[in-house]
C-alpha cells in the first residue's frame, strides 16, 4: 500500500524572525521577566510557524521542532535522560531542563559539542548503565495538540534512538567497556509507548531523524538500526513513520531503511548528491514514500528547480511515492530573505532563506505531480534568477583567477624549520617558556558601543578610531605591566573573527537580520560568500602598527585562515570549496605580507573551524585536509624565514586532524588543552610534530580563576612531554567574553606560574 506524506521540510527556525526567543529567554534568565512571559512568546513562534508552513501549502507540517534551547537536550527529557545531579537540585521541569543546558552555580552544564560539521551545537546526553529511561515528559503530544487547535495536523519530529544513543557519551561512572548503544533495548519501549501515544492523539505520521547514518558506522550500529525500526515499525497502532537521514550519504543504512517495515523514508540528495544512483536497487522502496531532500537545507542559494526536477524524476518509479523536501532541517538557515534591505538586488536575487525553500518545495513538489504547466511562470522566474547567477560576470575576477591558477607547489613551501626557528629568535629574543594570548581581550560595553555608534554614523571615522586607538592603547599597556612576552592589541574593532575580514573583502555581502542559532540564545550571521574573493587593500595592518608603535616588545598579526572563513559563511556552490579556498588564501597572504612589511615579525593566523569541517565519511578526509592544509599555507608561506607564523585551534578533540597539525607547518601552535590535561602533547609527539606549541593553560570557558599552583602543575606537566625550546605558555582561547577583573587576575597567576618554571629550570 502507497502511504502519502506530501511536500514537506525538515524543520525550521524556531529562534523567531526578529529573535524574540532570545531576547525572551536571556531576560527570562536575566529574571527580568517570568516565565508566563517565556512560554507566551514561545507559543507565539510556534503558532505563527506553523501557520506559515501550512498556508505555504506544505504536505505536511512538522511539529515539536520548536526548542527552548536545543532538541537534543528536549529528546533526552523527553526519555528521562536526565542525570542525577540535576534531579537532585529540586528544580521544576524548565528550570532542569536550563541547568542542564546552562549549569547553575554547583552544577556545570551538561557538554556541548557540534551537530556534525555545522556550526550548531547541541548538548551531550550522558546515558550509563543506571540511567532510567521512561517517557517522563509528553512535549511532543503537547505540540501536536497545541497545533491541532489551531485547525493543523502536524507530523511531529523526534531524534530517532539511535541517533540519540549515538550521539550520546557514557556517564562517567560507566565502565569502559559499555556504549550508550547498549542500551537501546531500554530505550525502544519509551520511544514506543511515545508513538502510542501520538497516535492516540490523532497523529498520522511522526518523524524519526537518524542523521548519525550519515556519518561511518560500524555493521553492528546498522544492525542496531535494523532492530530499532523493525520493533517500532511492529507495534500494532502506531502513526505512520518518516525516517530520514541527513547531511551526507546515507550509505548501507539507506538500505537497512528501505526494508523496515516503515512508511517513509528521507535522503539528502544536496549533501549526499551521489545517493540517487543506488536508490534504484533498493525494491524495498516500492510501497514506500522517499522524501527526496532536494532544496538545500544548509545554504542559502535559490535552488536549480530544472536540475531538481530531473533528478526527482528519475526516481518516481524507484518508490511507491515520491514527495519533494529539504534536504536537512531548515534550522541551519535565517528565516526570510525578503527582510534584507541592504543587500545589493541582483546578489538578493539569487538567494533564497527558509520562507522562499518553503516555497522552493511546494512549487517542486506541484511541478512533479501535476505537471510543471501548473506552475509554469514560477518554474521560469526560478530559472531566470539561476541563470542570471551562472552568467553574472561579477562572480568572476580575472586577476584572481589568473593568480590562482598560477599557484605552484613553492607557493605553499616554506623553509626548513630549525633554520626559522634559529632567525626569529635571533629577531625576537624571547626568553623560555614565551607568554603570549590568543588575540582578543574583554569586548566592554564601552567597545561594543564605540562600533555600534561608527556603523550608525552617529561618530565620524577619526573619532572611532581614535578611541580604539585608546582601547589598544589599554591594552598593550595592560600587558606590559603583566610582563607578557608577545603582546596583542586585542581586537576591539572586531565584532566577529569572520564577519570583519569579510566585511573588507570582494566576493562577500553581509545581511542585516540573517541570524542562525548557534546554541541557546547565541545567533551568528553568516556573511555570504558569493563570488571571486580579493582584498581591495590591507585590512588590520592600520591597527597591527598602533600597537606595534605603543611597546618595544613583539606585537602579533592577528588574522583569520581561509577554512575557518569558509566555514563560517555561506559559501558559493557552483565551484568546489578547495578552489574558493585558494583565493581566500592568497587573499590573506597578501595581508600577511603587508603585515611583514609593516614590520609586524610575528603574525597568528587562526583555523578553530579546521575540525569542524571535516567530511563525516572519513574516505573523504585526505581529500578535504589536502585543501585546508594547503590554503592554511599558501596563506602563510609568502613570508621570509625571520617572519613567526602562529596558528590557533580549539573546539576540539583534535584526534582526525593530528597529522593535519603537523602539515599546517605553523612555527607555533596554540590549542585548547587545559580541559583535557595537555594531553594533546603526546598525540603530537605520537605524529613527530616538532614546532613550537602553546596548550592553553587555563580554560577561558569559565569565570573561574586559575590558581597558580594549578598552572605550575600543568606547564610542568607539559614540560615532560615538549622540550622546553619549543613550549609557549598562553590561555585556551580568546578573551573576548570574559570580564577585565577576571583575565587581569588570570594572567597573574599564569604569569607567576611561568616565573617559578624558568626559575627552576
Ligand atoms: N584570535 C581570536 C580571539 O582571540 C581567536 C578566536 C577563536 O579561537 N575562536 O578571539
Ligand atoms: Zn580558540
Amino acid at each position: 500500500m502507497t502511504s502519502q506524506i506530501g511536500s514537506t521540510v525538515l524543520g525550521y527556525p524556531r529562534i523567531g524572525p526578529h529573535r524574540e526567543l532570545k531576547r525572551a529567554l536571556e531576560s527570562y534568565w536575566s529574571g527580568e521577566t517570568d516565565r508566563a512571559r517565556l512560554r507566551e512568546t514561545a507559543g507565539k513562534l510556534r503558532a505563527r510557524t506553523w501557520r506559515e508552513l501550512h498556508e505555504a501549502g506544505l504536505g505536511s507540517v512538522p511539529s515539536n521542532t520548536f526548542s527552548y534551547y536545543d532538541q537534543v537536550l528536549d529528546t533526552a527529557v523527553t526519555l528521562g535522560a536526565v542525570p542525577e545531579r540535576y534531579r537532585e537540585l529540586g528544580l521544576d521541569p524548565l528550570d532542569t531542563y536550563f541547568a542542564m543546558a546552562r549549569g547553575v552555580e554547583s552544577t556545570p552544564p551538561l557538554e556541548m559539542t557540534k551537530w556534525f560539521d555545522t556550526n550548531y551545537h547541541y548538548l551531550v546526553p550522558e546515558i550509563g548503565p543506571d540511567t532510567r529511561f521512561g517517557l517522563s515528559d509528553r512535549t511532543p503530544v503537547e505540540r501536536f495538540r497545541e497545533a491541532g487547535e489551531l485547525g493543523i495536523t502536524t507530523r511531529p519530529v523526534v531524534i530517532g534512538p539511535l541517533t540519540f544513543l549515538l550521539l550520546a557519551k557514557s556517564a562517567e561512572d560507566a565502565p569502559a567497556s559499555f556504549s550508550p548503544t547498549d542500551r537501546l533495548d531500554d530505550l525502544l519501549p519509551v520511544y514506543a509507548e511515545l508513538l502510542e501515544e501520538l497516535h492516540r492523539a490523532g497523529a498520522e505520521w511522526v518523524q524519526l531523524d537518524e542523521p548519525a547514518f550519515a556519518a561511518d558506522r560500524r555493521p553492528d550500529e546498522l544492525e542496531k538500526l535494523r532492530t530499532a525500526y523493525a520493533e517500532l515499525g511492529g507495534l500494532s497502532a502506531r502513526p505512520k513513520l518518516f525516517v530520514p537521514t541527513y547531511f551526507g550519504d546515507p550509505g548501507e543504512s539507506l538500505g537497512v531503511l528501505a526494508s523496515a517495515p516503515i512508511e517513509a523514508v528521507g535522503v539528502d540528495l544536496v549533501a549526499g548528491s551521489t545517493t540517487t544512483n543506488v536508490l534504484s536497487g533498493l525494491t524495498g522502496l516500492r510501497d514506500k514514500t522517499l522524501v527526496a531532500g532536494l532544496v538545500d537545507g544548509r545554504n542559502i542559494w535559490r535552488c536549480d528547480l530544472d536540475g531538481a526536477l530531473s533528478t526527482a524524476a528519475t526516481l518516481l518509479g524507484i518508490a511507491g511515492e515520491v514527495s519533494i523536501g529539504t534536504s536537512c532541517s531548515l534550522l541551519h538557515v535565517p528565516y526570510d530573505v525578503s527582510a534584507e534591505r541592504d543587500i545589493d538586488p541582483q546578489v538578493k536575487s539569487w538567494l533564497a532563506f527558509a520562507r522562499q525553500k518553503v516555497e522552493e518545495v511546494v512549487l517542486l513538489d506541484r511541478a512533479l505531480h501535476e505537471g510543471r504547466d501548473v506552475v509554469r511562470d514560477q518554474l521560469d522566474r526560478g530559472r531566470a534568477a539561476v541563470e542570471d547567477r551562472r552568467a553574472a560576470a561579477r562572480l568572476r575576477d580575472e586577476r584572481v583567477r589568473s593568480r590562482t591558477s598560477r599557484l605552484r607547489p613553492e607557493h605553499a613551501r616554506r623553509g626548513d624549520p630549525a633554520k626559522r626557528r634559529a632567525d626569529q629568535q635571533r629577531v625576537l629574543g624571547l626568553p623560555p617558556l614565551p607568554t603570549t594570548t590568543i588575540g582578543s581581550f574583554p569586548q566592554t560595553s564601552e567597545v561594543r558601543k564605540a562600533r555600534a555608534r561608527f556603523n550608525n554614523g552617529r561618530i565620524d571615522r577619526a573619532t572611532y578610531e581614535s578611541e580604539m586607538t585608546d582601547e589598544i592603547r589599554r591594552v598593550i599597556e595592560l600587558q606590559e605591566a603583566l610582563g607578557l612576552d608577545v603582546l596583542v592589541h586585542g581586537e576591539p574593532e572586531r565584532n566577529d573573527m569572520v564577519q570583519y575580514f569579510s566585511e573588507h573583502m570582494e566576493g562577500f555581502v553581509s545581511t542585516e537580520n540573517g541570524w542562525v542559532q548557534s546554541y541557546g540564545s547565541r545567533c551568528v550571521r553568516p556573511p555570504i560568500l558569493f563570488g571571486d574573493v580579493s582584498r581591495p587593500e590591507p585590512i588590520t595592518v592600520g591597527w597591527a602598527e598602533r600597537a606595534r608603535s605603543m611597546t618595544d616588545k613583539p606585537v602579533k598579526g592577528m588574522l583569520t585562515g581561509p577554512v575557518t572563513i569558509l566555514a563560517w559563511s555561506f559559501v558559493r556552490n557552483d565551484q568546489p570549496l578547495g578552489e574558493t579556498a585558494n583565493q581566500v588564501a592568497m587573499a590573506i597572504r597578501d595581508e600577511v605580507a603587508d603585515l611583514e612589511s609593516a614590520g609586524v615579525g610575528v603574525v597568528q593566523v587562526d583555523e578553530p573551524a579546521l575540525r569542524e569541517l571535516l567530511p563525516l565519511r572519513s574516505e573523504q578526509h585526505g581529500q578535504y585536509l589536502d585543501w585546508a592544509v594547503r590554503s592554511f599555507r599558501l596563506a602563510t608561506s609568502g613570508v621570509s624565514d625571520a617572519t613567526q607564523i602562529h596558528t590557533h585551534l580549539c573546539y576540539s578533540e583534535f584526534g582526525e586532524v593530528i597529522n593535519a597539525i603537523v602539515d599546517l607547518d605553523a612555527d607555533v601552535t596554540s590549542l585548547e588543552a587545559a580541559r583535557s590535561r595537555m594531553e594533546v602533547l603526546d598525540d603530537l609527539n605520537s605524529v613527530g610534530f616538532a614546532n613550537g606549541v602553546g596548550p592553553g593553560v587555563y580554560d577561558i570557558h569559565s569565570p573561574r580563576v586559575p590558581d597558580v599552583g594549578e598552572i605550575e602543575k600543568l606547564l610542568r606537566a607539559a614540560l615532560e612531554a615538549v622540550p622546553v625550546e619549543r613550549l609557549w605558555v598562553n590561555p585556551d582561547c580568546g578573551l573576548k567574553t570574559r570580564g577585565y577583573e577576571e583575565v587581569k587576575a588570570a594572567l597573574i597567576n599564569m604569569r607567576t606560574a611561568v616565573r617559578r618554571v624558568r626559575d627552576s629550570l
